[in-house]
């Protein structure tokens, strides 16, 4: 059967382990998510009708938590699909996105299956280069990835630096800032995006459910811009593209702001477990805004030093050219720790 070229030039995606040990492989929430959500399931019946197409519900309760308008808001199955949404809306055979490398693997994907060029700027210091990533604009760019922070690193740009930026790139280039880790941050100077949109006709902003909201099984995410572009996404977006329940999951999960700070208070400890093992040990590392940490290796051994944190009974997503750990419970971060220590020779 014929299909376009490009789906014969994609990878199919391969999830992170999830049997055989502790899985710290997918920077889901390891506090789970809102005791509060067992309710809603409990109470759940209507299976027989369609969701909510507009999300109504939701999208009040969100609009008025981020301060924006609803119409500011669309909502899809994960960010994931956001970026589907996004990259299928804008890309035409021949135009160019401008990604980091390495960065959310997400972003590529789609652009490939649109015919899109993918520019990818390496990662300068473990941060975006973002006059890389300027100089590389030309007449078929239509939109620059940026992951804030990054996933696979933690790394981030700060506010002076994106609104830089932005003052820089061209108008018709779209800047799409991916914050599905955004709950999680603790730097100072982290750029508040929100209130940007408005100075900034094309930037858009993702952020999701799934990581520190703990629902990643339900698919929830949402992007939030300005009227006009979201509302060109929604004429394209599929009209039940989210479940009932997974919008209710969520509300409910959003009213529930001491269940997040806890998550993140026990994420930012958790990470300082591993900053603390990393500098006495002397081990090179990025420094993480994110529920991960990425421990980079030029010996490209990470690999191996994930098949031995496997055999100790921990699944972590490994590249050869390091490996992503997600903060897990203090007792999963001090049995990591301790099998790191007895690999020493294989860090750095
Ligand atoms: C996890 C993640 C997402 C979205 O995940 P969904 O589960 O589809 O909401 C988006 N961007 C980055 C960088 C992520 O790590």
């Amino acid at each position: 059967m014929y299909v376009k070229p490009q789906m014969k030039k994609l990878e199919m995606y391969v999830p992170g382990k999830s049997t055989g040990g502790i899985k710290l492989s997918s920077n889901e929430n390891p506090f789970g998510a809102s005791p509060k959500i067992r309710e809603v399931l409990a109470q759940f019946n209507t299976f027989e009708r369609y969701p909510d197409g507009g999300t109504t519900l939701l999208k009040e309760k969100l609009a008025a938590f981020l301060n924006v308008e609803k119409n500011q808001l669309i909502f899809g199955a994960g960010g994931d699909e956001v970026i589907q949404m996004i990259s299928r809306s804008v890309l035409s055979p021949g135009d160019n996105i401008i990604q980091a490398f390495p960065t959310f693997p997400q972003y590529e994907h789609h652009a490939i299956i649109e015919d899109a060029d993918i520019q990818n700027i390496p990662l300068k210091n473990g941060v975006h280069d973002l006059d890389g990533m300027l100089a590389a604009v030309n007449p078929k760019t239509k939109m620059i990835w940026v992951c804030n922070p990054n996933n696979p690193t933690g790394t981030y740009v700060n506010e002076v630096d994106l609104k830089n930026f932005l003052d820089a790139v061209p108008t018709q280039v779209l800047v799409v800032v991916d914050e599905a880790y955004v709950e999680y941050v603790t730097a100072k100077d982290f750029p508040n995006t929100i209130p940007l949109l408005a100075q900034y006709p094309n930037l858009v902003i993702l952020r999701t459910f799934s990581k520190v909201y703990g629902l990643a099984s339900f698919r929830i995410g949402y992007g939030i811009g300005n009227v006009d572009f979201i509302q060109d996404l929604e004429v394209g977006r599929l009209p039940f593209n989210t479940s009932a329940i997974a919008q209710e999951a969520a509300a409910v999960a959003l009213d529930d702001q001491a269940f997040v700070e806890a998550s993140m208070t026990a994420n930012t400890a958790g990470l300082l477990q591993y900053v603390d093992f990393l500098e006495e040990a002397g081990v090179p590392y990025y420094p993480s805004q994110a529920n991960f940490i990425f421990i980079p290796s030029p010996r490209k051994l990470g690999l191996e030093i994930g098949a031995k944190l496997m055999d100790a009974g921990y699944i972590v997503r490994s590249f050869p050219r390091g490996i992503r750990i997600t903060i897990g419970t203090k007792a999963d971060n001090e049995g990591i720790i301790a099998c790191l220590k007895e690999h020493l020779d294989m860090l750095g």
